[in-house]
């Protein structure tokens, strides 16, 4: 990369990250933008200051707005709005910002006023009921914050990053990282590779035929505010956007061992140098070796498992729990994989007030992907602000009969997301219900009834006839809202006794129903299907997360209902009571 876009791209992404952690919410459009066009800046050959204003908003992410930075940083150097928000920056506040109800004003105030610089120190502004001196908070603040930090159990001095904005982070370091001089391969590790909720920082692990020259290219990496630590193959770095990322590089044939190191638990690890041992190998972070000291060559983690006599454990299961034991008893789960999928059961079109695609753009986005059969789900008449009436939902089933015709090589379901209301029952009456083909039921509203009433609530809508599905179980939202609590026994009983199916939620910041529910569904046999819930084409690619979600889950692929062929899949879908 010409040094010159190194630093122009640096500059970009601080601007990006101050922009969303000093400017109002309201102008996060505006740091993502930064954030594209750096994007497209470290990844231009050419040197980027020589372009041309027209060459630079014909570069992917760059508009006008952009273009004119990178002219100002040609002129001057650097970007004097970028030192004005440095000037801003309450520092070290990414944690604050996650709290609900805390933006860049209130971080600022609680800081100058009392001196509270991360998610500790309001713990404790808190307990001295000090925060209630603050101009403009009171009582009532104080209360939502405690609450606050208690259902997000953000009492940790560092706390964890909620996976969707992890995976964003980390889908720009691969893309830089896979760019520095000498790097092969990099890939995901830690928990980011066995898909955890919530990460404590970002792990990449990389392969390179000199991994020393790359380790010290990698601190200068655009993204990457400063080296914090240096430590044989790994090295850990502070980014803009505030995650820690720790990227391991080591020799290609050593890129096995390395990840899996990275990837599982410590008791994963422990219990596979143990099974190692018996087969006279030894294995260390840095590379498998026999008696005699010479390597065995680890290309990647399923060459690494092969080589102690074990199939490939899926990096989602490796959390020291009982998941060598079934490798080595062949009785870990065939999970499904994105290829296995066929159709998708829950998605929303512009007919719903939330939805931003066409059903034309859905019908189209479902044939490009190779779908077989896709239901339409539109919020129904109870979900006020975005549902649809009876009158409304009849107009639709009329175009989707019209659109048939066109789109005949996929099975077009007309359905419904129903609204579980707090007694269990969902929108219209049983005749209009079972005009629909297919339906997801959720719960959307009144999170905090007591377990029994929420069991109730939710038993009364699996057990309802005209209910194929249950949509995001939980209702969380990761790293913001809990999810409800439930009897998950007599959920899950209820699901099997009626044939009702649960679904895995792709949206990252969903991932709903949670991998320990999946894996109680699993082991009593109950039917899943793994569901966009997309609302525009972008993220009817989201299919990725609910599968590696399941993986965790270890949900067999015969369970995952919509990986079934078009026949078998309708057949069950009609004949469900
Ligand atoms: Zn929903
Ligand atoms: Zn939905």
């Amino acid at each position: 990369m010409p040094t010159d876009n190194q630093r122009v791209a640096r500059l970009l992404y601080e601007l990006g990250a101050l922009t969303e952690r000093v400017d109002d919410r309201a102008r996060r459009f505006r740091a993502s933008a930064y954030r594209r066009a750096a994007d497209a800046v470290a990844n231009l050959d050419d040197d980027v200051l020589a372009l041309s204003p027209e060459e630079l908003t014909a570069l992917p992410g760059v508009g006008a707005g952009t273009a004119a930075r990178i002219d100002e940083i040609r002129r001057t150097g650097t970007i004097a709005r970028l030192d004005e928000l440095r000037a801003l920056d309450p520092g070290g506040a990414e944690e604050l910002l996650r709290v609900p109800g805390l933006g860049p004003r209130t971080v600022a105030r609680l800081r100058d006023a009392l001196g509270v610089r991360d998610i500790a120190g309001l713990h404790a502004a808190l307990d001295a009921e000090r925060v209630r001196t603050v101009r403009g908070l009171g009582p009532v603040t104080e209360q939502r914050l405690r609450e606050a930090l208690q259902q997000l159990d953000l009492d940790r001095a560092a706390p964890r990053l909620p996976i969707a904005n992890a995976v964003q982070a980390a889908t720009r370091l691969t893309r830089i990282a896979r760019r520095l001089d000498g790097v092969v391969a990099a890939q995901w590790a830690g928990d980011l590779g066995r898909m955890s909720d919530t990460v404590d920082g970002i792990d990449l692990v990389a392969s390179a035929a000199a991994p020393r020259h790359v380790l010290r290219a990698a601190a200068g990496m655009p993204s990457v505010r400063e080296a914090v630590d240096h430590e044989g193959s790994r090295i850990t770095l502070r980014t803009f956007d505030g995650p820690i990322l720790r990227l391991t590089v080591v020799r290609p044939e050593h890129l096995g061992a390395a990840a899996v190191h990275a990837t599982g638990s410590e008791r994963h690890w422990a219990q596979l140098q143990h099974i190692a041992s018996q087969r006279s190998l030894r294995l260390v972070a840095d590379g498998l070796y026999r008696d005699d000291g010479t390597l065995v060559a680890t290309p990647d983690d399923r060459t690494l498992y092969a080589a102690v006599g074990l199939p490939p454990v899926p990096a989602e299961q490796r959390d020291g729990t009982d998941e060598l034991t079934l490798a080595l008893a062949g009785r870990l789960p065939r999970c499904a994989e994105v290829d296995d999928l066929r159709g998708d059961l829950h998605d929303h079109t512009d007919w719903s007030g939330d939805g931003r695609m066409t059903l034309r753009e859905l019908l189209d986005g479902a044939v490009a992907r190779g779908w077989e059969y896709i239901a339409i789900t539109d919020h129904a008449e109870d979900l006020r602000i975005n549902g649809l009436d009876r009158h409304a939902m009849r107009a639709q089933r009329d175009v989707i009969a019209t659109l048939r015709m066109e789109y005949d090589t996929l099975a077009v379901l007309h359905g419904a997301e129903l609204n579980i209301a707090a007694d269990g029952t969902v929108d219209y009456d049983a005749d209009f219900l079972a005009g629909y083909e297919w339906t997801v039921a959720s719960v959307h509203s009144e999170f905090n009834l007591d377990v029994a009433a929420q069991t109730r609530r939710v038993v009364t809508a699996i057990r309802n006839p005209a209910v194929r599905a249950i949509g995001h179980l939980t209702g969380r939202r990761i790293g913001r809202r809990p999810g409800i609590r439930l009897d998950i026994d007599a959920v899950l009983d209820a699901c099997r006794n009626t044939g009702t199916a649960l679904e895995v939620n792709c949206h990252l910041d969903r991932l709903d129903a949670p991998a320990d529910i999946l894996r109680e569904a699993a082991l009593r046999g109950v039917l899943v299907v793994i569901s966009t819930d997309a609302h525009r084409v972008g993220e009817l690619a989201n299919h990725r997360w609910g599968v590696r979600l399941a993986r965790r889950g270890r949900v067999p692929r015969d369970l995952v209902a919509n990986t079934w062929p078009a026949e078998r899949f309708l057949d069950w879908a009609r004949s469900q009571r």
